[in-house]
């Protein structure tokens, strides 16, 4: 196997990242654009950074992902891109007709220093912008960060760029999605709908990237949050953002432009942090939680103890996104389960400190993040203390089989399955179905690998 070299002994690193659990800024900035209605995502750098950004988004979502380069060349690599980007906001208008061109920027882009909000406010001054629309914009250096610092900079440059504050407040409440699935932000509408909550969900990336096949080609899908909602948000009555690290940036950039309150609880991943959410809308709503929404909670709780007996002390590897593995790793403690090697690639105190939290009653838990937070490094603890299972994107499979392990496949990008973008993992019912693949993998393995005496027709 590609990977049977990983060898067993750690040995400290500093300069040297292999395998990264993590990918580039500009694919975030580019996934939380299209969560605009309207919106055209543009990378301002080479055309090979933008192929890149759009062809992982396309093989995660399995749907075509329209996006503009400046296409940088040797010129303007060396005297900047501002005519570059100039020219592509003319054409981009005239032929593509978006309401929003969303640019962020790339290596090369920031290595040479264009500013963007210099190009943009020049770009409006040269009567390029056409009265109506609009250019927004973020600065995302992939040689800092991640993927997910990429998602929260465009969503903060979103927050920052359309809210307004006319003086009167609104009856309704913003929820900041943190880097989640499509069909997790249809099911945070759900929830807020059973709730009884008008809410502002941005972004939102449903009815976007898993639109209906209608039979005809839509270059802007009907999803996406409006600019009307937008220029609303400042107006709410208070932010609820969903992820410390994905989303609360835009909050405090939201509460600091326009003065609205903001509370930050984890994504609403399993049974805690799902009562979490559903507690801190609720109350910030001074609204009841309805029946329905209590009896999926009771259905959940159920097939927990039901099945508890195959999650007891089962140890767990897993990898990916902080704001995602965070509540992650405390439901499958309320499993039972022993979460003991996590790595994430994206830099920040605020998950080391929420894993010590969580982590505290399992000492002997491995966890890093940031550089050398590499899968390699997960690979070499998994191989001094063996796991049951590993949980992670499609790069864990190589792992999985080189050690035998059965897989989940869980996070971005999933590149060799479908179903991420349909179905939803948080909330009650998208925590249910989480612990149905967790199970189904151990019951799998089981059924593959029993002796033909232990073969069991009923588990
Ligand atoms: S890491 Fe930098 S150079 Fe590479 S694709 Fe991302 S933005 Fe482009």
């Amino acid at each position: 196997m590609l990977l049977r070299h990983t060898p067993k002994e750690v040995i400290a690193r500093e300069g040297l990242t292999i395998n990264p659990a993590k990918t580039c800024q500009p694919i975030g900035a580019m996934y939380a654009a299209l969560g605009i209605h309207g919106c055209l995502p543009h990378s301002h750098g080479s055309q090979g950074c933008c192929s890149y950004h759009r062809s992982t988004l396309t093989r995660h979502y399995k749907e075509p992902v329209m996006a503009a380069t400046s296409s940088f060349t040797e010129g303007a690599s060396v005297f900047g891109g501002q005519a570059n980007l100039l020219a592509a906001i003319e054409t981009i208008f005239s032929v593509y007709e978006p309401d929003i061109i969303a640019v962020h920027s790339t290596c090369l882009s920031e290595t040479i220093g264009d500013d963007l909000q210099q190009i943009t406010k020049k770009a409006k001054d040269d009567g390029k912008i056409p009265e109506g629309k609009y250019v927004i914009y973020a600065s995302t250096p992939s040689f800092v960060g991640s993927h997910v610092t990429g998602y929260a900079n465009m969503v903060t440059g979103i927050a920052e760029q359309f809210a307004q504050s006319t003086g009167e407040k609104k009856e309704q409440i913003n929820i900041i999605a943190g880097w989640m699935e499509p069909s997790d932000m249809r099911e945070i509408k759900k929830l807020s709908k059973e709730l009884g909550v008008k809410i502002v969900l941005f972004p939102d990336t449903s009815d976007v990237l898993d639109a209906p096949q209608t039979g005809k080609h839509e270059f802007y899908p009907k999803g996406g949050t409006t600019v009307e909602e937008l220029k609303s948000i400042g107006d709410s009555s208070s932010s609820l953002a969903l992820g410390c690290i994905s989303a609360e940036p835009a909050a405090i950039a939201l509460d600091k432009k326009c003065k609205v309150p903001f509370e930050t609880v984890d994504m609403p991943i399993g049974l805690s942090a799902t009562d979490r959410f559903i507690m801190s809308l609720s109350k910030a709503a001074g609204v009841e939680v309805p029946d329905e929404i209590t009896a999926e909670r009771g259905r959940l709780i159920d097939v927990m103890t039901d099945m508890e007996q195959y999650f007891y002390g089962k140890k767990v590897a897993l990898f990916g996104d902080p704001d995602q593995i965070i509540p992650l790793t405390e439901f499958l403690l309320d499993l039972n389960m022993k979460p003991i090697h996590i790595v994430s690639g994206t830099p920040g105190q605020r998950f080391e400190k929420r894993m010590k939290e969580i982590l505290r009653r399992i000492p002997e838990a491995n966890f890093k993040n940031g550089l050398n937070a590499d899968m390699f490094l997960l690979h070499q603890w998994m191989k001094n203390e063996p796991v049951d299972l590993l949980i992670g994107n499609t790069y864990g499979k190589y792992i999985a089989r080189d050690e035998n392990v059965p897989f989940l496949r869980f996070g971005f990008p999933i590149l060799d399955r479908i179903g991420h973008s349909y179905f939803p993992n948080i909330g009650y019912s998208g925590s249910l179905r989480l612990l149905e693949k967790i199970l189904n993998a151990f019951m799998d393995r089981q059924d593959r690998e029993a002796l033909e005496e232990k073969f069991e027709l009923v588990m």
